[in-house]
């Protein structure tokens, strides 16, 4: 048979579209399409990168509504000659999804469990879905069946994604990798032809046939170099599968029973376009166990991983000290580190931990025998074994992050992805390591060494500056010696993750001229035109290619730029490295479109928008303040940071600033942070504020105002022309109620004798034998003007636990004018507060400054000390270490409260108590900090729901434009308040210490249900 050549006139990635060209392909395409189709620069830019460091300006985006209208647009585009990118999480680490091509995001529409076959373990779903929603739709089911393959990224990944490139986790020496857990794949060829690949499929449909002799041609013209060439490790993922052909020849395959799927698995989007797939599962576990292993160095458990394969785990895992480390200085992951093994004779954090995993379909009994068999055969390595599903989920979460952890290492030099997925055969890692340290340190540098242990994969990334010219020679050296390496150790440069533009240039080197041209073959039978993903496994660039396109020079030739010209900020970045670098943080790892479990990204669960993802934003912020959000300039340099582009704006306008991915972004990317910053700046520049952020800002004054006279200013406030005239000041909308006033809780607490100020320190020392101890209470806008019952609670539940309550006339904590970007503003009033609270700072005497609302304790502890203030750090510090929730107070000092509380062992019992936690509580120290205290109280009632966001974030929900995606977000399944509350039983209580969160309640339920603050409910337990 004539062998298929690739037609040359293919579309080249650096091949300029003119704007009127683009703007008419947009039209043709939204007359087609039943999805969306965005051609704008901005939205070009927010899919132009993926989790690698490139960055290559798509055609355009359109996703789908379904697997028809993807059809009907790979069909347009092989009309029109269109290069297309097929695109799921956008989670790739080689660069293998940024192309100058049509973008096809299939992940927002296309996400169904189409079909469940428990008897015979299979089912069908889109392309779009991810493993772990498929798994809790299964667990959902009670099937009691999962999809075993778990990649690190099996929250935001996609299925389509994943076969494209034959994803795997932890647990494949067990389970396989996607290609041993697919069955078939509805694809869509490049000419927009629907084959369904499956063994068999050559017996009906003829296209599967004619590829599959087309396939086997090629495969047999080079069997013998298959056979040689091809790495026999456990995992490969480089170039094309046809060792998978080839095995399957092996066993009697023909033209009518060969299986293409297993070709397609792998080819990163080159050959065809995965719109649905069979995928076989697998019974869940009975019982799992964890063990992690702690040593004093990476050779001493390099050197156990042999052993301990012999007790049959589902997977062991490294990570090593540099990875420790990182996790020990992020805010999420250092109570994990806390949780390992202390290695014998030591009392540091360990240098390598092996986490050791064992599953079974019988029970414990099996997973206690593989643990004493461990114990065994490693008796020397300090060991904690995890069987309980939390501790083992929070363990691995250090293990997952392990990437996104060290883009959060400050410094100039980052680990960069690129020799990230070797894989040698287990017996050679230890030689592997060693010389691949060698390789780094010769260099000057440094790098991790983690992940898959158990079958010869570690995730390797040398620490390299992008921006320096002198270290991307070092990127390209140390490339190349590594590949060698991997080579001469058995084993290949791809390992997981693919080829991509990263390791596509090494193909070559690795495979020899045969097998590429083979390569070249296979992508000629199934795509003629080279219209799918060009440029990858197939004509790849060369090894000078491996430093171009990236997110600091995009531009083919371009030199890397300096990241952001000098700009006066509002905040402080030096924790960050600086403005340039906080920037820059967002790796694209895309947790944070994740749809379970935490509160990131409120926007992104309830829009499955790209745009409106913390790394939308991100990248958003980074093109906009580098310069790059305007067309370039004609000699291609970026130009000045842009601080009120529309776009951005509008990209930023969804975000709650809840500040979830400040603790949940591996990376702590701090987008609430960056969005007013970015604001203020805006602000700054055009010199006008909007009347709504004004209003919303200003927020105490008005809230003053109306608790002078509560009865009226509330029976104005609804008076109907009163409230349409406020609700169009405020841009509010019809169906939000508006916060009620109170009367002011100083005028209440002074009637109860509270002092409104601190008497000087020394006359405080001079009474100190006959007063109690003393607590401040901060008096914030919501809790003194419309909810003083709270105020009320705080006071009484104190003054029962001996204390000498003060209540000092302070200004605002500035959240609401930062919330709106007012800055300078925010600046201003801070300074005045602390002036105000310094009496309770300074004194001694003065055991705690407790605060009720959580946003504004969340300002204090954070955005005080990294906002530009005059007052000295110092000061701000000495307040943060003295604040805390007033409900906090109560648990933290329960053994030397001056006097003791009663608890009636009764209030143990009765209905549950439900406590959401308030976003910023939860980001920056957990909902546990209320939790604890109404434990005391309520003992076993007391659960933390495992909520999200309300979806009110302050003025957030008010807003007439974000209304109905704030109830969305409310009502979210699983993360969603409203059903949570919904659900449970009569006479439940809730509890929400957040202001928001209460009033988000009080709206979704219609005025039905009331929840509470923590406060007040330990109130009523103590009266
Ligand atoms: C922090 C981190 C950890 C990772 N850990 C792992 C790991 O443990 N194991 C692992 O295997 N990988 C890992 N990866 C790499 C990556 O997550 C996987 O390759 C994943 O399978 C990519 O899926 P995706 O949906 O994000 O694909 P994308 O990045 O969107 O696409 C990847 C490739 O697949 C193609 N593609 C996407 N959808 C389709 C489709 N429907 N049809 C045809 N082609 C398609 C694209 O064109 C592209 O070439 C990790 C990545 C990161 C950032
Ligand atoms: S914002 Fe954070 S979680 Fe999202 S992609 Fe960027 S680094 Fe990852
Ligand atoms: S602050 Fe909240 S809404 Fe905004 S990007 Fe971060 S997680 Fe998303």
């Amino acid at each position: 048979m004539l062998l298929p050549v690739l037609q040359t006139n293919s579309p080249s990635i650096d091949r300029p579209i003119n704007p009127a060209a683009r703007a008419a392909l947009a039209g043709d395409l939204a007359r087609l399409c039943r999805g969306q189709v965005r051609f704008s620069r901005h939205d070009r830019l927010l899919y132009a990168t993926d989790a690698s460091m490139y960055q290559i300006e798509p055609i355009g985006i359109v996703i789908p509504a379904d697997a028809d209208d993807a059809q009907r647009i790979i069909e347009f585009c092989f009309h029109r000659h269109l290069a297309m990118l097929p695109r799921g999480g956008g989670t790739s680490l080689a660069g293998s999804t940024v192309n100058h091509a049509v973008v096809i995001d299939l992940t927002p529409g296309m996400r169904a469990l189409k079909h469940v076959d428990a008897a015979n373990r299979t089912c069908e779903v889109e392309s779009g879905i991810s493993i772990d929603d498929l798994n809790a739709q299964l667990a959902q089911r009670d099937t009691g069946l999962y999809f075993a393959p778990d990649p690190a990224t099996s929250a935001q990944s996609a299925i389509g994604g994943n076969i494209a490139t034959n994803a795997a986790g932890t647990r494949s020496i067990l389970y396989g990798r996607t290609s041993e857990n697919l069955l078939a794949i509805d694809a869509c060829l490049a000419s927009g032809e629907r084959v369904r690949f499956e063994a068999g499929a050559g017996k009906t449909n003829p296209t599967a046939r004619a590829l599959a002799e087309q396939v086997i041609d090629i495969v047999r013209s080079v069997e013998p170099l298959i056979r040689e060439r091809y790495p026999k490790t456990l995992r490969q993922n480089a170039g094309y599968g046809l060792d998978r052909i080839l095995k399957q020849l092996d066993a009697g395959a023909t033209a009518e029973t060969l299986d293409l799927a297993q070709l397609l698995c792998g080819s990163e989007g080159t050959l065809a376009t995965t719109l649905a797939a069979k995928l076989k599962l697998v019974p869940v576990p009975k019982s799992k166990g964890l063990a992690l292993l702690a040593f004093t160095s990476v050779d001493e458990a390099i050197a156990a991983v042999i052993p301990i394969l012999s007790t049959g785990p589902s997977a062991v895992e490294l990570v090593d000290n540099v990875v420790i480390e990182a996790a020990r200085n992020n805010l999420e992951c250092s109570p994990f580190v806390d949780a390992f093994p202390k290695p014998a004779g030591t009392k540091g954090d360990p240098v390598a931990v092996l986490y050791v995993e064992y599953h079974s379909l019988t029970g414990q009994a099996e997973i206690t025998q593989r643990f004493a068999a461990l114990e065994a055969l490693v008796p020397h390595a300090a060991k904690r074994l995890v069987t309980d599903a939390k501790g083992m989920g929070d363990a691995l979460k250090l293990r997952k992050a392990g990437e996104p952890l060290l883009h959060g290492l400050p410094g100039a030099r980052k680990p960069l992805t690129f020799v990230e997925d070797n894989v040698v055969p287990v017996e050679n890692l230890g030689r592997f390591v060693r010389e691949f340290r060698a390789i780094v340190e010769r260099e000057g540098t440094r790098a991790a060494f983690w992940a898959h242990a158990s079958v010869g994969v570690l995730h390797v990334r040398p620490m390299l500056d992008p921006h320096d010219p002198a270290d991307l020679d070092r990127l390209q050296r140390i490339a190349v010696e590594v590949a060698d390496l991997a080579k001469s150790c058995g084993g290949v440069m791809s390992g997981e993750h693919g080829d991509g533009r990263i390791r596509g240039p090494f193909l070559r080197r690795f495979f020899g001229p045969e097998l590429m041209t083979a390569f070249a073959q296979v992508k000629a039978a199934f795509d003629p035109k080279n219209l799918l993903n060009p440029g990858n496994i197939v004509a790849p660039g060369d090894v000078a290619s491996i430093v171009e396109r990236t997110r600091i020079a995009p531009l083919p030739g371009q030199h890397p730029h300096p990241h952001v010209p000098a700009v006066s900020t509002f905040f402080d970045y030096a924790d960050q490295d600086g403005f340039g670098h906080a920037i820059e943080m967002c790796n694209g790892a895309g947790v944070c479109r994740k749809t379970a479990g935490g509160t990131m990204c409120p926007s992104y669960r309830a829009t499955l928008d790209e745009r409106h993802s913390t790394r939308g934003r991100g990248n958003a912020l980074r093109m906009a303040i580098t310069g790059q959000a305007s067309e370039p300039g004609p000699d291609g340099a970026p130009g000045l940071p842009v601080w009120n582009d529309p776009e951005t704006i509008a990209t930023l306008d969804l975000c709650l600033s809840c500040k979830a991915c400040k603790s949940e972004c591996p990376s702590n990317v701090d987008i609430s942070k960056l969005k007013a910053e970015y604001t203020a700046q805006r602000y700054q520049l055009t010199g006008t504020i909007p009347l709504a952020a004004r209003l919303t800002g200003h927020v105490r004054a008005l809230n003053r105002l109306g608790s002078l006279t509560p009865l009226l200013a509330n029976a104005i406030s609804n008076f109907a022309p009163v409230r349409a005239l406020v609700g169009a000041m405020m841009h509010m909308h019809p169906r939000r109620s508006l916060p009620r006033f109170s009367t002011s809780l100083y005028r209440l607490a002074a009637a109860m004798g509270v002092p409104l100020s601190l008497p000087a320190p020394s006359a405080i020392h001079a009474q100190a034998t006959a007063t109690p101890p003393t607590v401040a209470l901060f008096a914030d806008c919501f809790t003194t003007y419309n909810e003083s019952s709270i105020g009320i609670a705080a006071i009484n539940v104190l003054r029962r636990l001996g204390y000498r309550v003060v209540l000092p006339r302070s200004g605002c904590c500035g959240r609401s004018m930062i919330s709106v970007g007012m800055l300078p503003q925010a600046i201003a009033t801070i300074d005045a507060t602390l002036a105000q609270l310094r009496t309770a700072i300074d004194d001694p005497s003065v055991k705690a400054i407790v605060v009720s609302e959580p946003s504004c304790l969340s300002a204090m502890k954070d955005d005080w000390l990294t906002l530009k203030c005059q007052t000295p750090l110092a000061v701000r510090k000495a307040l943060a270490a003295k604040a805390m929730l007033v409900e906090e107070f109560v648990d933290r000092h329960w053994d030397s409260h001056p006097a003791k509380p009663t608890i009636t062992p009764a209030a143990h019992s009765g209905e549950p108590v439900l406590l959401h936690g308030h976003c910023h509580q939860k980001a920056l120290w957990g909902a546990e900090t209320s939790a604890r205290a109404l434990r005391r109280f309520f003992g076993p009632r007391v659960r933390i729901l495992d909520t999200g966001c309300c979806g009110m974030a302050g003025s957030f929900g008010f807003d007439a434009d974000k209304f109905d995606l704030s109830m969305k977000i409310a009502e979210l399944p699983g993360s969603g308040l409203l059903p949570h509350i919904r659900a449970a039983t009569p006479g439940t209580i809730t509890c929400a210490p957040g202001t928001s969160c209460r009033h988000q309640v009080h709206d979704g339920l219609h005025g039905q249900h009331r929840a509470l603050h923590p406060i007040e409910l330990i109130d009523r337990a103590l009266s």
